[in-house]
């Protein structure tokens, strides 16, 4: 199968949040996305509805650009679902930008989606040859066609019959005239919480945004729950049987805001930290100070100086008005952009021995420029890069935007050739069983993208095996 066409179209690493109950939902949904704008900045939407009729309103860019007081005010109604959207090479068109909508013959329905679907191709096309036209080429489209094609039942059972046909990572958000829908994966790979607004109902992919809006954290939708909300209040059933939990460790790597508790009231911030202190004991170096890699490596970096006793400092400074540079789609552009984003303080790095922190290297493109950065720009006299994760091995298949294994500098190369590459002094990841001892509950956590084991069986896996022991 042509590679480009396994990747094309499947990255989709997303925020969503919906309200039941409010009469100002799509305010609220506004500023919900707005919380969760680092979840996906290609574009976003918001559907509401006033208990007759959905209401549409999505674009590509920033939440800001997109809602002002006149687009919201064609939001009208006390339930909303909104979706921030990842950008992605290729697919940055506003077809694809969330919540979908459509109308069947029972009425109207919109869907929000965090997660990647897997092993699409054969559905896609079953749907095909049974007449469905695509408007889109997002994996979510498939679920609103699964429940519009339905033979019979009403409207949940058409639901669970459609996501039970479906594998990947889905945390869902759908609505209807008169109802709010929350369905998570059986593996709980992606987060989706639950909270209350007085007597509304929140739902959002991260806790940070119930913060903003002022709503309480009660629980996440349990991994294999659907939960109904209407105006009779929020009942819960079980639609897929239990598995064995899955939840993304990337979250707490990189993904989220440290801000947030995802999976069962953990605080990623704490584990950012944890992961440095860890990170520290298992590669500590004489240096003079420890910096962080803004803004991801943070957390981490006052960890390890806390651990190690080298004092923090902030040697690098962030522009906060560039995107995260990973995204941007050509390489000219991406090499480019590390300089957009970070700018040294001679002061803080001239002469000194400095360990710098990232969570992460994919491709090794920003590690280099940071390193060079930090000795040419900083006149720093050594730098040594830390990790707080394991070298980064396998791509994702279900929502984080990583690239194909090639891609993938450490999935080819051994450290001593990554830490040449970068042309730091020296290189430490932290291990996977450091890793596994810093994760509550660690054997319920995916570590794909550091282990190469994926937790539901799909085509492309077989693929990425034969890669990888070829
Ligand atoms: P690279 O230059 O490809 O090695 O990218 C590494 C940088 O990208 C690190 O600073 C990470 O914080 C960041 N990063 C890692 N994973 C992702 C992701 N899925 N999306 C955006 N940035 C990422």
């Amino acid at each position: 199968m042509n590679k480009n066409n396994l990747f094309h179209d499947i990255h989709e690493e997303c925020g969503i949040f919906g309200i039941f109950g409010h009469p100002e939902a799509a305010n609220l949904t506004y500023l919900g996305l707005y919380a969760l704008q680092h979840r996906g900045q290609e574009g976003a939407g918001i559907c509401s509805s006033d208990g007759v009729k959905l209401y549409l309103e999505k674009s590509l860019g920033l939440v800001a650009e997109i809602f002002n007081e006149k687009v919201l005010r064609n939001l009208p109604g006390h339930i909303a679902i909104g979706h921030n959207r990842y950008s992605t090479t290729g697919s940055s068109t506003i077809e694809n930008v969330q919540p979908l909508m459509a109308t069947y013959s029972l009425g109207s329905i919109a869907i929000a989606h965090n997660g990647n679907l897997v092993d699409i191709d054969g559905l896609k096309s079953r749907l095909e040859k049974d007449g469905a036209i695509f408007q889109t080429t997002s994996d979510s489209e498939i679920i609103l066609h699964l429940i519009a094609r339905a033979k019979d039942g009403q409207v949940h059972e058409r639901i669970a019959n459609a996501v039970r046909q479906v594998r990947g990572a889905f945390s869902l958000l759908l609505m209807n005239e008169k109802e709010l829908i929350a369905i998570r994966d059986p593996f709980g790979i992606r987060p989706l919480s639950l909270g209350q607004l007085k007597d509304a109902y929140v739902l959002a992919s991260e806790t940070c945004a119930f913060d903003l809006i002022g709503a309480t954290y009660i629980r996440d939708i349990e991994p294999g729950e659907m939960l109904i909300i209407d105006e009779n209040g929020a009942r819960s059933i079980k639609i897929f049987n239990s598995v064995k939990k899955a939840h993304c460790v990337f979250e707490f790597i990189y993904f989220a805001r440290p801000d947030s508790y995802i999976f069962d009231h953990t605080c990623v911030n704490t584990i950012r930290k944890e992961l440095g202190r860890q990170l520290a004991r298992e590669h500590p170096i004489d240096a003079d100070i420890v910096i962080p890699v803004p803004d991801s490596g943070v957390p981490a970096a006052l960890g390890y100086a806390e651990q190690s006793g080298i004092p923090f400092e902030f040697g690098l400074i962030r522009n906060h008005y560039v995107g995260r540079t990973f995204i941007e789609p050509k390489q000219s552009i991406r090499h480019f952009g590390v300089k957009i984003k970070l700018n040294p303080v001679r002061e803080v790095l001239k002469g000194k021995k400095v360990i710098v922190i990232d969570d992460s290297i994919v491709r090794g493109t920003t590690s280099k420029k940071i390193v060079k950065m930090i000795r040419e720009l900083g006149g720093a006299k050594e730098v040594h890069m830390r990790i707080s994760s394991p070298p980064t091995v396998g791509p994702c298949f279900y929502g984080i935007d990583t690239p194909t294994r090639q891609e993938l500098i450490a999935s080819s190369h051994k450290i001593e050739e990554i830490r040449k590459y970068i042309t730091a002094d020296s290189l430490g990841y932290l291990s996977l069983e450091g890793l596994k001892k810093i994760i509550p509950n660690s054997d319920l956590y995916c570590m794909a993208c550091f282990n190469c084991k994926y937790p539901i069986e799909f085509e492309h896996k077989k693929i990425t095996q034969m890669e990888l022991f070829s």
